[in-house]
C-alpha cells in the first residue's frame, strides 16, 4: 500500500451540459439533456474525478447543482485543499458537522477514492473488495405517452439484451402500462418506480400487487416512513426505497419499521462510498437485500455505481445500464456497453476505471472555476 497521504493541490469544478439520446420523463418532469458538476482533484500527475447527482432543480432532492457548488466552494475545498487525510473515511469525519448536503460531499468523497485507487495502483472494486467482474443490469424506461409506445421502446431494449426492466410511473400511467408489458413480455424481470407520487389510499397500488413485481419503488412520500411501513404490509410486492434513504441511519429507521424490503443504494446520494458500504453491511446483516440505483450519471459517475455493486449484498439487478442507453456519447473513452447476457463489465482500470475523454469533456463543458491551495 501506499504510504503517501492524501493530498490534493487543486480542485477543479466544472459543469457539464451532455445532450440525452431521447427526453427522459419521471413523476418530476422531462430532462433533455444531462447537467451534472464535477469535481476535478489534481495531486501531482494524478487527476481524480467525481460526478454530482444533483440536477438543476430541486425536485428528487432538496440539493441542486448550485447547493453543492456553493458547499464544496466554501466548506468542502478548504478542508480538502489544507489537510492531508490518510483514506477517504477521514474526509467524511471532517465533515460530519455538514448537514443535508450528502450529494455535495458524495462528489468530493468518491473523487477522493478514485485518488487513492490512482495511488495505489488498483481499481475501487479492488480497494472495496468487490465479488464480482459483471453486474447484472436493468434498463429504466421514463413515463411513455401510451403502452403501445411503451412496448415500442421496451421492444428494443429486449433486443440489446436487457433481461430487467424498471418502468417509471405515475397515477394515471401505471396499471394500463404494466399490465400491456405483462401481457407481451411475461418472462421479463419487471419492477416500477413510482418517485413517491402516490397517495396511501390509491387503489392502483394494491392493483399493481397482481403483476408480479420483482419490487416497486418509492410509492409514497419520501419524509413518510409510517406509510409505507402500512403499505407494505397489504402488498406481497416487496416495497424499495429510494428518494428515503438519504443516509446509513434512514436505511436502519426503514428496516427496523418495517418499510421497505428492498433498498435502492446511491452513492451519490447518501453521501459516498463509505456510506454505501455501511447500508450495505447493515442490510447484508438483515436479510434485506439492495441494488445499486443510477441518477441519469455520465460515465464517471456510473463508473463508482458499478463498482460499488460489485459487493456481495447487491444481489438485486442494479439500475444501470450501458452508456448509450441515455447519451449519444459518453464522457468516458471506454464506455459501459452490455454483454449479450444483460450485464455491464465492471472495469478494471485503477481508481475509478474509466478514462475521460477530456476534449469531449471541453465540447460540453458549462463554466469552469479551479480551487488552490491558499
Ligand atoms: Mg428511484
Amino acid at each position: 500500500m501506499d504510504a503517501d497521504p492524501i493530498t490534493v493541490e487543486s480542485i477543479e469544478l466544472r459543469e457539464v451540459s451532455i445532450p440525452l439520446t431521447s427526453p427522459f420523463v419521471t413523476r418530476y418532469g422531462t430532462e433533455h439533456s444531462k447537467r451534472a458538476l464535477l469535481v476535478i482533484l489534481r495531486k501531482g500527475e494524478l487527476v481524480a474525478y467525481g460526478e454530482c447527482v444533483a440536477g438543476i432543480g430541486g425536485s428528487y432532492s432538496r440539493e441542486t447543482i448550485a447547493s453543492a457548488r456553493e458547499v464544496i466552494v466554501r466548506q468542502l475545498a478548504p478542508i480538502l485543499l489544507n489537510r492531508s487525510l490518510e483514506r477517504p473515511a477521514d474526509f467524511l469525519e471532517a465533515t460530519e458537522a455538514i448537514h443535508g448536503h450528502n450529494m455535495a460531499v458524495a462528489t468530493v468523497e468518491m473523487a477522493l477514492w478514485d485518488l487513492q485507487g490512482k495511488m495505489e495502483g488498483v481499481s475501487i472494486s479492488t480497494l472495496l473488495a468487490g465479488v464480482r467482474g459483471e453486474i447484472d443490469a436493468c434498463v429504466t424506461i421514463g413515463i411513455q405517452s401510451s403502452p403501445g409506445q411503451l412496448l415500442d421502446k421496451l421492444r428494443d431494449f429486449i433486443e440489446q439484451g436487457y433481461r430487467a426492466v424498471n418502468l417509471k410511473i405515475k397515477p394515471g400511467f401505471d396499471v394500463d402500462y404494466v399490465r400491456a408489458v405483462r401481457t407481451h413480455f411475461p418472462n421479463v424481470s419487471l419492477r416500477t418506480d413510482a418517485n413517491a407520487a402516490y397517495r396511501m389510499e390509491d387503489p392502483r397500488l394494491i392493483q399493481l400487487d397482481k403483476f408480479e413485481l420483482s419490487l416497486i419503488e418509492q410509492p409514497l412520500a419520501q419524509h413518510d416512513l409510517n406509510a409505507h411501513s402500512k403499505l407494505q404490509k397489504k402488498l406481497s410486492t416487496p416495497i424499495c426505497l429510494d428518494e428515503s434513504i438519504q443516509s446509513p441511519e434512514d436505511a436502519r429507521k426503514a428496516i427496523r419499521m418495517g418499510a421497505c424490503r428492498v433498498i435502492n443504494v446511491k452513492p451519490g446520494r447518501v453521501g459516498g462510498i463509505n456510506r454505501s458500504c455501511e447500508i450495505h453491511e447493515f442490510c447484508v446483516d438483515h436479510n434485506v437485500p439492495v441494488f445499486c440505483g443510477g441518477m441519469l450519471e455520465a460515465g464517471i459517475g456510473r463508473a463508482f455505481d458499478v463498482a460499488v455493486a460489485t459487493l456481495p449484498g447487491f444481489t438485486v439487478p442494479s439500475d444501470l445500464s450501458a452508456s448509450r442507453r441515455y447519451f449519444t456519447k459518453d464522457l468516458i473513452k471506454n464506455e459501459f456497453e452490455l454483454t449479450q447476457d444483460g450485464k455491464l463489465t465492471v472495469p478494471t482500470g485503477i481508481g475509478c476505471g474509466v478514462a475521460v475523454d477530456e476534449p469531449y469533456l471541453d465540447s460540453v463543458t458549462i463554466s469552469s472555476e479551479i480551487l488552490s491551495r491558499r
